[in-house]
Formats: structure tokens, sequence, C-alpha cells
């Protein structure tokens, strides 16, 4: 019999009445053997995440703040789902524990751990599938980096002997026992090596869209649907914002080939997107999705003749690492090269660094831009197709808007354009509206 692994984001599991079509699906489909959820999300009804409440919850404890209006609001989430679905579960005690843990000194990954540990044992309960508590199966190494091969051999072994689990997303342990998590929406990670360990014929993403868009709904609202994407472009996408799946749920599958299926929750009878290692023999459109990110400063550095002195580029990212600053592009012409960083992450450096490059590298000028969005276009078909570059920009200047940065990806699978970031908006909908055929 097949195996799949669905794994439930925020939205699916928000309240008591989303949990039950929860388990309507589950129980459409005797494949649907490991379940992954993740913690209360928003709903109709609550606007708060419990994962947020309970970062709040742990920074008011730290801060001596009253923090008992964040508890009530989580205590009340778990009771409500608890009464309304008439489950048996001591959840009360399980809070009355967290809080006494926080209270103690217990960390920020212990407790935003709690939502998915909390909604994994309601749903476990409701379905009548046995719990594992993933800081069991899910292990991190002592540096707090996950370590896939002690999770497989643990997790693989301990599920070969359960026809059906539940196993919360989004956290592990270490080593020494602490929890771990991973960051934000990482319950998709999860899922993926969940699928990884009992070599699932499909993991399902059921989450509150019907599919992959081909950019961000909230952001074009009449996006197009993309009925199926490469691993690799959904990297590229997830990783330049396309928040439905996290960029990292692809590792895990990667290597048995395993396809992922995005579908939604509150319309199960539309069949979603299919992620997939590759699509032989593609001739469809050459762009399968745009995303894209606010907020990030370019340094623009001229310098005569610099294309012919040795080691010119790497003196310039030195003097970047030195404040341990990631660079998320580095865009070059014969004399000039820029260097684009995230804003949050170089603002307090910047004129340090700026200082360091003329120090260092004597450029004849350095430029900095910033509040810059990046806009990336993605398409496995760009590289053969001609024409795709000259489509991008047309629609651009139609748009009327000015582009601070082109940088096309040695993958040749991306083109990334810098533009202001009050131009996101309208940059994002006007590529869409080039492609979108
Ligand atoms: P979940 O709680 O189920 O994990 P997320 O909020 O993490 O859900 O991800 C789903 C959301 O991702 C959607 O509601 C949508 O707003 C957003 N999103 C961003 N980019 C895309 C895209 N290209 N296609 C579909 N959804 C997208
Ligand atoms: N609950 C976690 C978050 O809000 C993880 C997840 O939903 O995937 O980030
Ligand atoms: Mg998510």
């Amino acid at each position: 019999m097949k195996i799949k692994v669905a794994k439930f984001g925020g939205t699916s599991l928000a309240d008591a009445i989303q949990i039950a079509k929860v388990k309507k699906i589950i129980m459409a489909d005797p494949a649907r053997r490991y379940i992954v959820p993740s913690a209360p999300g928003k709903s109709a009804i609550y606007d708060v995440k419990v994962t947020d409440l309970l970062y709040g919850l742990e920074n008011a404890i730290e801060k001596g703040d009253d923090y008992l209006p964040f508890y009530r609001q989580i205590y009340s989430r778990f009771i409500d789902i608890k009464q309304q679905l008439g489950l048996e579960t001591n959840i009360e005690s399980e809070l009355e524990k967290i809080l006494r843990d926080l209270l103690n000194g217990e960390g920020v990954d212990y407790a935003a751990s709690r939502g998915e540990y909390l909604n994994g044992m309601l749903i476990a309960d409701y379905l009548g599938y046995t719990f594992i508590d993933a800081a069991e199966v899910i292990l991190f190494d002592k540096r707090g980096k996950y370590d896939e091969k002690a999770t497989e051999r643990v997790l693989s072994d301990r599920l070969s002997h359960l026809e059906h689990a539940v196993i919360p997303g989004f956290y592990g342990s270490m080593p020494n026992g602490s929890i771990k998590t991973f960051s934000r929406g990482g319950s998709d990670v999860t899922g993926a090596i969940v699928s990884a360990a009992v070599r699932a014929d499909l993991y399902e993403n059921w989450t509150d869209v019907s599919g992959f868009y081909m950019a961000d709904p909230r952001i074009v609202k009449h996006a197009k649907k993309v009925e199926s994407v490469t691993y690799r472009e959904l990297r590229e996408l997830s990783y330049m914002g396309a928040a439905v799946l996290h960029e990292d749920s692809i590792f895990p599958v990667y290597k048995y080939a395993i396809p992922i299926n995005v579908r939604n929750t509150n319309e199960p009878e539309t069949p979603g997107t299919m992620i997939i290692p590759t699509i032989e023999n593609y001739d469809g459109p050459p762009v399968t999705g745009i995303a894209g990110k606010k907020n990030f400063t370019i340094i623009s550095i001229e310098k005569n003749g610099m294309n012919s002195e040795l080691g010119f580029g790497r003196k310039v990212l030195a003097c970047i690492e030195k404040y341990g600053i990631p660079f998320e592009h580095m865009p070059s012409s014969i004399d000039t090269l820029c260097v684009v960083l995230e804003d949050a992450k170089v603002k307090d450096n910047i004129n340090d660094i700026v200082d360091d490059i003329h120090r260092t590298c004597e450029p004849d000028s350095v430029e900095i831009v910033r509040n810059l969005a990046l806009i990336a276009t993605v398409g496995k078909r760009m590289r053969e197709s001609i024409g795709t570059a000259a489509a991008l920009f047309t629609a651009l200047a139609k748009a009327n808007i000015n582009i601070r940065m082109i940088d096309q990806g040695s993958s040749e699978m991306n083109i990334i354009v810098g533009v202001k970031n009050e131009d996101f908006e309208r940059t994002m909908n006007a590529i869409h509206d080039a492609f979108a055929l």
C-alpha cells in the first residue's frame, strides 16, 4: 500500500472546526498514515498564531513583565479545541507544566515548540493515532545543527513499528535533551523529514491556498496557479519570499525523489500543485514563478581596472565578513561590483564597512543604495528561451519602474531585479502579467 505523509499548517488547524475538516481529509485516504501538525494559527475567530503567543509569553517572563494575558490566551485556545472536539487528554496539566518550566528558566525554543507539541497531542487523541514527541525522533547535534543521519535512523526505526502516528512539526532536541526548533515555518521541514524516513510515495502539504501560484496571491490578487514546479525552482522561489513552503523542505525529500503536493484544507477536492524532482522534456512557458522581498542595501563599488586586480572581490567580501554579515548577491561588471545585503543585518555597521572598503580596496567610489526590494523571476526553461529578459525589462519599462540592479543568477534559472521598496508590489504585478499566459 502507498504511504502518504500529510502535514497540516497553522490555519488548517487553527480551531476545532478546522481540525474536524482535517480529520475528514485524513480518513478519506488510508494511505495518509503519518500526520505532521503545526501549532494552531490564525482563523476566522482568532487573529494571532499560538506560536507568536508562546514567543510573547517567554519574552514577558524573561523581562519580568505581566505574562498572564499571554498564558490565558494560549490556555483557552487549547481548552476550546479539547472541549469542542470532546477529547480526554489532560491538556490542562500539560499547560500548567509548560508555565512552570518557563518560570524555571526554560528557553525560547522550548516555549515556541509547545504549540506543535500540545496540538499534536490533541490531534492524536482525536484521530486515535499514536503521539510521538518530536524531541525523541528529530535530532540536532550539540551545535544545534540538524542531524540528518541520527534522525533518519531513529525515526525510521520508530515509525516502522507503527501503522499510524502523529509527529508534531517544527522542533526536535539536542544531545543534552534541550528543545531546538527550526526557523519559522519549520513544520514543513519536519513533514519532509518524516516523508524521507518512511520513504513516502507522496508528501502532502496541506495549507490555506489551493497550490503554488506564480506570485504571492496576497500581492498579485489574480495570480495564476502553477500545476507543477521542480525542486530547484521551488528552492529559489521560497528563498526569495514565496512563503508557501519553507525553503529547507526540499533537502530531506531530494535523496528519495519524493514528490510534494501542496493542497488546500478548505478545498480538498482541488488537486493543488505538484513539486517534483525534474520535468522531462518540459516545453511549457519559460517563467514558473516570481517572488521577492523588501529591505535590502546595495554597496556599489567602482574602480578602474578592478577586473585585473587580483583578489579584489575577496578583499571586499572580507570587509563584510568581518562583521559576520552574509551577502545575498554580488553582480559585477568590468569596473564595478555590487554587494547586496539585508538592511537589518547591515544597518549598524554600514559606515564601518564603507571605511574598511576605502582603506583596504582603494576604490574610485563607493555608493550605498538603501530600501531596495529584490524580485526574482524563476523558470527552468529560461536559459533556452530567447527574449525572456527582454520581455521582463519591457514590462517594467511600460509600468514606469526604475531598475536599480540586475543579476542573472549563475544557475541561469533566474533573473533578479532590484527596485525601490515602494515599487515592490507594482513590479511583482507587472512581471506576473507579462508571463502569466
Ligand atoms: P501554513 O500555515 O499552512 O504553513 P503559510 O502561511 O506558511 O501556511 O503558507 C501559505 C501562504 O503562503 C499562503 O496563504 C500565501 O499567502 C503565501 N504565499 C506566498 N507566496 C505564495 C505563492 N507563490 N503561492 C501560494 N501561496 C503563497
Ligand atoms: N508554528 C511554527 C511557526 O509559526 C512552525 C510552522 O507553523 O511551520 O513558525
Ligand atoms: Mg508554513
